[in-house]
């Protein structure tokens, strides 16, 4: 099933590429495992898949030594800060970073382990009270307070857009992130990049590549329905 799922969701990101004429190599798909058996996880590994998305440090860490090591963990949940050091120099990249007090964390765990933590800084780019996330307008300071923290490097950012029946709907938002990815990257802030945009999810990530993802992040449509999460 597995495989199968891969081979459909490969093709409908092959499409959207053509119609935003992108390259392909400009998108990468993220799996997201969380709440499924490790035996699932290989059978994706085994058809090709490297990048795993999991929202749960516990699960992360008790997921990692079982798959081969050239995977790349993403942590993409909500982290809090006394569960920091399990993550740092562990996962390739922390797509949820939200407040200052966070990257703090995360800059003295990286200083700690002496290496450099990759993150992105999370969006709530609909204004969801029920989200985490930065407010949009807050989005800039914060990238920038952020980047002269040692240790850290901000690579771009991330958003979990509203949830809908019409992916379309949802079109807008995504633009509003590439857009606000865009006004930052022109400040040129040392230790910025904005290469990475992390949106779209089962339902719509066909329309966050065509406006400009490169992360996918997909779980149900590859691995089927979670029973609860
Ligand atoms: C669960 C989750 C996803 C994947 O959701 P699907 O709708 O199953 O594709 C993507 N991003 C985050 C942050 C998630 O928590």
């Amino acid at each position: 099933m597995i495989r199968e799922n891969l081979k459909m969701v490969e093709e409908r990101i092959d499409d959207a590429c053509k119609r935003a004429n992108r390259g392909r190599d400009e998108v990468t798909l993220i799996a997201v495992s969380k709440t499924k058996p490790v035996s699932m996880l290989r059978e994706a590994y085994e058809a090709g898949i490297r990048d795993f998305g999991e929202n749960k440090v516990q699960e992360l860490t008790d997921k990692m030594p079982q798959l081969p090591g050239d995977v790349r963990w993403h942590m993409i949940g909500h982290l809090q800060r006394n569960k920091v050091k399990y993550v740092v120099g562990r996962a390739a990249l922390i797509h949820s970073v939200d407040s200052l007090r966070l990257a703090e964390e995360i800059s003295r765990e990286a200083i700690k382990k002496g290496v450099t933590a990759d993150i992105l800084v999370e969006v709530n780019i609909a204004a969801e009270e029920s989200k985490f996330g930065t407010a949009e307008e807050e989005a800039a300071d914060l990238v920038r307070a952020m980047a002269k923290l040692p240790a850290i490097c901000v690579k771009g950012l991330m958003t979990i857009a509203p949830y809908t029946e019409n992916p379309e709907d949802n079109r807008y938002y995504f633009h509003r992130l590439k857009q606000l990815s865009v006004d930052i990257e022109r400040e040129n802030v040392d230790n910025v990049s904005m290469d990475v945009l992390s949106m779209g999810m089962t339902g719509d990530y066909t329309i966050a590549i065509e406006e400009g993802a490169t992360f996918v992040r997909v779980g149900t449509g590859i691995f089927g329905v979670r029973d609860n999460q």
